[in-house]
């Protein structure tokens, strides 16, 4: 049998295209979540991550990680089909592509159940109220730059878009 031509790649598309394509798996990091937590397919968008036990109120409830990136580096991964780009400061930002603890999988919201806590440069996500078992997780991107493209987290308040850059 003939062997198929090897498709030539460029050291981008290995290293920033790739990694955040739609064939990417994500992996969770038990030691990150102070809550069992599971992946699962989301009415939102892809991958989402939900409550496998009711969360109380005013909760930590999984570590935000990743690879920690400047501003340049963050331009340019950000030409990715799906962007897990966190930002946490003027150009500073955490890539959950590497190193994730799954929650680079939660979902925005505009009426969210969560919201991003940073403290020390470490990214919490808390619990804004009580949240259902079985409830799929997720907080407010705010995001202010970027490719404006639309939400489908269904709120009633949606703002009906969200910007392509976390
Ligand atoms: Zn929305």
């Amino acid at each position: 049998m003939a062997m198929k031509p090897k498709r030539e790649q460029t050291a981008f598309v290995r290293e920033v295209v790739l990694p955040a394509g739609p064939d990417r798996k994500p992996v969770m990091d038990a030691r990150r979540m102070l809550f069992p937590l599971r992946l699962g397919r989301s009415r939102i968008h892809g991958w989402g991550l939900f409550a496998v036990e009711s969360i109380p109120r005013g909760r930590r409830v999984i570590e935000y990680t990743g690879e920690r990136i400047g501003g340049r580096e963050a331009e340019r991964r950000s030409v990715r089909p799906s962007v897990y780009l966190f930002r946490v400061g003027p150009s500073r930002f955490v890539d959950g592509v590497r190193g994730g603890s799954g929650a680079e999988c939660i979902n925005h919201s505009c009426d969210p159940n969560m919201t991003a806590a940073i403290t020390s440069g470490r990214i919490w996500l808390k619990s804004l109220r009580m949240i259902a078992a079985g409830e799929e997780l997720t907080y407010d991107y705010r995001l202010s730059t970027g490719v404006m493209m639309p939400c489908r987290c269904g709120a009633a308040n949606c703002s009906r878009y969200l910007s392509s850059i976390r």
